[in-house]
């Protein structure tokens, strides 16, 4: 995959309180293009998997609790510098510290139940496409 995809995923919380259309609204209006997307419920040891990275952290049982509480929305986006401006649109981990007018702002209420994941480096983007999509399901 080249630098100008990357991966996200509408939470559970985000997905439950009905802000799927406002966050994809916010994400193709920011110039992102669609190139995969499905709607899921992760399984528990798909999202052990996923944030495998955090496996040791204190938050990590709580954290995939809450990503299997619901079905989520996975998407692959294409834009130029698509890691870096996603990281900016979707604003920081905690929603208290995010910029105002970025979708943690205005759709998230915590920072576990943060309401949307972005890649954070070309590397990650592309192995966390490949988990949820494989080649036949991107345009
Ligand atoms: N998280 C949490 N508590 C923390 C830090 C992170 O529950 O103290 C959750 C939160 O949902 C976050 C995810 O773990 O989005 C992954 O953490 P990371 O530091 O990678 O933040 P992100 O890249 O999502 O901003
Ligand atoms: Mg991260």
């Amino acid at each position: 995959m080249t630098s100008n995809r990357t991966f996200t995923m509408i939470k559970p919380d985000a997905v439950s309180n009905g802000h799927i259309g406002n966050i994809i609204n916010d994400i193709t209006s920011s110039g992102f293009k669609i190139i995969a997307m499905k709607y899921l419920h992760l399984t528990q040891s798909q999202a052990e998997n996923f944030y495998g990275i955090h496996r040791e952290r204190p938050f990590f049982k709580d954290l995939v609790s809450f990503m299997i509480s619901g079905p989520i929305v996975a998407a692959i986006l294409e834009k130029d510098n698509a890691v870096e401006d996603f990281r900016t649109l979707i604003g920081a981990t905690n929603p208290e510290n995010a910029a105002e007018g970025t979708i943690r702002k205005k759709y998230a209420k915590s920072i576990d139940a943060n309401a949307i994941h972005g890649s954070d480096s070309n590397e990650n983007a592309d192995i966390e496409s490949n988990f949820f999509f494989s080649s036949f399901e991107r345009f």
